[in-house]
């Protein structure tokens, strides 16, 4: 088979009424969606791929393959769908299968192009064979692009029927042993029982359900490891996604595997100046003389083939001529007249040559769900043409300060008070990691005004983060409001700064947020966002991306008690010989944020450890670079 003549048409047009209007295509499956899936699937086996959709045209158009809508109107079915890509297609055949087939066999198009040519045929239909009954599977087949007049004429006349139009073409029949690959899905139900990553139809768990989990648990003495766990298992993904042009989906999370529509490199060529040749003329003793019979210029092919003996010169990223498998660089050959001259063993045949689909193949996902954007991701998109991105929508985060001794900037600081500030590092934070951000102020420690605060801010956000009023200390209605208004727990966490914190989810109305109550100290407040908040929100954003702890050399002693999680502010800086080495800075104060601000790192001194000695190894958290 010549794949190179086979277009594939994902057929995707449909209403999909039996799954109450919603584009079937377009329904999560395996991580993805049912259309990537059947895409991956169909990408290996042709040579260009194009989807037939009449909805969301914007959605599918970015799996960055054509969009072919149907020229009969009124959704007239998958027949109408077959007419699209015969119109439209520029190979001699089209290969089509349903966007609601997963599982469609590796080897259908070959199949069905085999059946095609023994019998002789215009289209190869697949059937399997179920109970003795042979039962044909009509949206699977291969066709040849001439009967568009055909099938056109059969539609304007009203025909509808997939299997209507055989009697006036020569069909083939192909059987296939495994009636499963041809199995589709017609009901959410079935999505979901068959979609081996439906745990978006799990009900939301209870705090209670995770914590059971654990092998032990006392919210009095929690360590850090096993609250980063509970959280993790008890927040879950905003679902919504959107369209965005490529430059705005910087810094966003890919709401969809975005799939290759071309290879790159498109063909196979040099990786160097120089001449591309038939490795056969290669003489393994002697020197090899070649005649230089053309130039190709990237971007400008030459279209002859040299024969034997012969070589063309070659420019980096130039195509690979006919015949040739091999480049020899520039500085390996002295030119004689019209022709070089190479010496024995300065390349072996295939040398220097990149081929067709090296860096990405043609179907294959360029990135991955779950990817955060950032500009390489831009360029790689932009390399393959893609001009839009399904990204997660935003997550919207409010957030809050508590305390009756906090001033606004712009306001006097009465004596006894301090200016918030808080609500400023926590923007900063939230900022970085790409939330649209609901600043909600100061709240006064007054029930009924925390009260209304949370249920604001329930109403309006996906989760919720408040300082202060958490401590053992604090004035108790706190604790009992955010208790009152859903499952939230309140801890003490094994570490320093910031033992207290409280986590779960409150509803209010109908909605619900997850909360984070953060403790109030300035440098606990960012040292609990940094290690519990940030990777639950990103989570939440649909991106996995779990703090990433480099290893550094200890400067000098630091004291340290096991059994608790210490955070030490510390400025990473390279030693005398050049390694990564780290001091903490001064005074550790949980309410000292100068500290903070002049540490570019944390220093993560983990439960176990003890003492550190001047020399040791130790983990840290570098700022720059969180996101
Ligand atoms: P709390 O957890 O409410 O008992 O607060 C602990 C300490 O952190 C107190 O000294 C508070 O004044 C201080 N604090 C609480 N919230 C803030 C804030 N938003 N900005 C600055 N300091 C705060
Ligand atoms: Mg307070």
């Amino acid at each position: 088979m010549n794949k190179e003549s086979i277009s594939g048409l994902l057929l995707a047009g449909g209403r999909g009424t039996r799954m109450g209007h919603v584009d079937k295509g377009l329904q999560p499956f395996g991580g993805t969606t049912m259309a990537a899936h059947v895409l991956a699937r169909l990408a290996p086996q042709v040579a260009t791929l194009a989807i037939n959709a009449n909805q969301n045209l914007d959605t599918y158009a970015a799996f960055g393959v054509p969009v072919w809508p149907d020229d009969t109107p009124g959704f007239a079915g998958p027949l109408a769908g077959l007419e699209a890509g015969l119109h439209r297609c520029t190979t001699p055949y089209l290969l089509t299968a349903p966007c609601d087939s997963p599982f469609l066999p590796a080897d259908l198009a070959e199949r069905l192009f085999e059946g095609l040519q023994r019998e002789d045929a215009d289209l190869a239909v697949a059937v399997t064979e179920e109970n003795g009954l042979r039962q044909p599977h009509p949206v699977f087949c291969l066709l040849k692009t001439g009967l568009t007049p055909v099938l056109s004429a059969y539609l304007a006349a009203g025909g509808r029927r997939m299997d209507g139009w055989y009697p006036q073409i020569k069909v083939a029949e192909v059987l296939f042993g495994d009636a499963d690959a041809f199995r589709n899905i017609n009901t959410r139900e079935e999505l979901q029982q068959l979609d081996p990553s439906a745990h978006q139809a799990k009900p939301l768990p209870r705090l209670a359900d995770v914590v059971s989990c654990l092998s032990s648990y006392d919210p009095e003495a929690l360590p850090v490891r096993d609250a980063q766990r509970i959280i993790r298992d008890f927040v879950t993904p905003v679902r919504a996604t959107e369209q965005v042009a490529l430059r705005a989906a910087l810094g966003r999370v890919l709401a969809l595997d975005v799939i290759s529509p071309i290879n790159v490199p498109s063909h196979d060529n040099s990786a160097m100046d120089g001449y591309a040749l038939r490795g056969s003329d290669l003489l393994p003793d002697t020197p090899t003389r070649l005649r230089v019979v053309g130039t190709t210029y990237a971007g400008r092919a030459f279209d002859g083939a040299p024969q034997a003996g012969e070589c063309i010169r070659i420019m980096t990223g130039g195509v690979m001529p006919a015949g040739c498998d091999s480049v020899v660089p520039q500085e390996f050959v002295q030119v004689d007249g019209e022709s070089i001259v190479l010496a024995p063993g300065v390349i072996r045949p295939g040398d220097n040559r990149r081929f067709a689909g090296e860096d990405l193949k043609l179907g294959s996902a360029a990135l991955a769900a779950g990817k955060v954007v950032r500009p390489a991701d831009l360029g790689l998109l932009a390399s393959l043409g893609v001009a839009e991105v399904p990204v997660r929508r935003r997550l919207r985060v409010a957030f809050f300060s508590t305390g009756d001794e906090l001033r606004s900037i712009g306001q006097p600081l009465d004596e006894g008070c301090v200016y918030d500030s808080n609500r400023y590092t926590i923007y900063g934070m939230l900022q970085r990691l790409g939330c649209d951000i609901i600043d909600m102020g100061v709240v006064r420690d007054d029930p009924q005004a925390l009260e209304q605060a949370l249920r604001d801010a329930c109403e309006s956000a996906d989760a919720i983060i408040t300082s202060g009023g958490v401590s053992v200390g604090a004035a108790d209605y706190t604790r009992d409001i955010m208790a009152r208004l859903g499952d939230v727990t309140f801890w003490k966490i094994g570490m320093r700064p910031g033992r207290p914190l409280a986590f779960g989810r409150i509803a209010s109305n109908g909605r619900s947020a997850f909360l984070f109550g953060l403790p109030g100290n300035p440098v606990a407040v960012m040292v609990s966002f940094y290690f519990f908040a940030r990777e639950a929100l990103l989570r939440m954003m649909g991106a996995e991306a779990p703090l990433e702890l480099m290893r550094a050399r200890s400067s000098a002693t630091i004291r340290k008690k096991p059994g608790r999680t210490e955070y030490q502010r510390g400025i990473l800086a390279r030693g005398a010989d050049g390694q990564p080495e780290v001091r903490i800075t001064g005074s550790q104060g949980s309410g000292i944020l100068r500290s903070m601000s002049e540490a570019n790192c944390m220093v993560v001194l983990h439960d176990e450890q003890g003492n550190v000695q001047a020399g040791d190894m130790v983990d840290v958290l570098l700022f720059e670079g969180l996101i």
